[in-house]
């Protein structure tokens, strides 16, 4: 059966809360947390202007849901000491927002805001690889993975991050997407960039997301200062890359117009995921196990992100019951 993203209609999401929606499905990171979190609530489609919204236990929370049926529910990233007035800021998930409809390297045929299997698959891609950095460089370990209905959450509760600035998450997310060029000024430039590591292997991680844009590019692709030859060229010559052959690479498209590229990709790289989620300390994310009523798809917190499908995992009952 093909799964349409469709919204879901007022009947399918009182028939979701009344008979499939779990309390339980609800991660335990939250309900650990639920007290010092704030809820926002989206009853009628048109935002989540329901705030300040809490919950003593997580029996209160089912409640409310089973009730309210909402359009669409979130929490806080953030636990405060008087969560009902979004005040007394203890500390905050790290947050990486991988929306399927914002990847800027999509290679579906998607329109603006439409997200299809391939998307969402990219999506995936990328948080994967936001999990190896996150873990292997970073050394990160409650690491979470959310399907949030049109993309990926990826939310980081260790405590080493917990209690980090804005300013500070800014650079982490700056140093795990490679949205920072290294720094050319070094000798070594870019022909061996895979040999050379400064401080925490940035380079490398560079070097592994720049490859990823490039092998991503199409015909189509906009990138900054990169007219159709260079992208022509581009598109000619990265099949090295894949053998990780940046040498041969630059020597095809020439030092100057490589630098040009480079810093191009680097902004690319830079919108892989919302930078302004993982600022922004106050944020609300949907919460996990939830509906998102756009497109008939359950929040999900993953078990496993290898085998995960959204169109196996994430499609609320009503949708096979639909009938055309
Ligand atoms: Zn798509």
């Amino acid at each position: 059966m093909e799964i349409k993203l469709q919204p879901a209609t007022n009947y399918e999401r009182k028939i979701f809360y009344k008979e499939e929606w779990d309390v339980n499905d609800v991660p335990d990171f939250v309900i650990d947390s639920l007290t010092s979190r704030e809820f926002g609530f989206d009853h009628y489609g048109q935002g989540p202007n329901d705030r300040y919204k809490t919950f003593p236990d997580a029996l209160r929370l089912k409640r409310f849901m089973k009730v309210k049926q909402p359009f669409a529910a979130y929490c806080s990233v953030a636990f405060y000491d008087k969560p009902k007035q979004r005040k007394g800021w203890k500390q905050s998930e790290l947050v990486f927002d991988v929306d399927a409809k914002d990847v800027p390297i999509r290679t579906c045929d998607c329109n603006e805001g439409e997200v299809c299997d391939k998307c969402l698959s990219q999506a995936k891609d990328i948080v994967l690889m936001i999990k190896d950095v996150l873990e292997g460089d970073l050394g990160l370990k409650n690491i979470n993975m959310i399907y949030s209905g049109r993309g990926y959450h990826v939310r980081v509760l260790d405590e080493s991050v917990m209690t980090s600035s804005s300013d500070l998450r800014g650079q982490i997310v700056q140093y795990v997407i490679g949205a920072k060029e290294p720094d050319l000024s070094n000798s070594m430039g870019f022909t061996n960039l895979q040999h050379f590591i400064i401080p925490y292997g940035y380079s490398k991680n560079f070097t592994k997301w720049s490859k990823y844009t490039i092998l991503h590019l199409t015909e189509k692709s906009k990138l900054d200062n990169v007219n159709t030859k260079l992208l022509k060229d581009t598109l000619k010559f990265r099949h090295f890359l894949e053998d990780d052959q940046w040498g041969m690479f630059r020597g095809n498209i020439g030092p100057i117009r490589f630098n040009k590229l480079i810093s191009a990709v680097a902004r690319i790289n830079m919108s892989i995921t919302d930078t302004k989620v993982s600022i922004d300390l106050k944020r609300i994310l949907r919460l996990p196990s939830t509906l998102h009523s756009k497109v008939s798809m359950k929040s999900t917190l993953i078990k496993n992100i290898e085998t995960f499908d959204p169109f196996d995992d994430a499609v609320p009952q009503f949708v096979y019951e639909r009938k055309d």
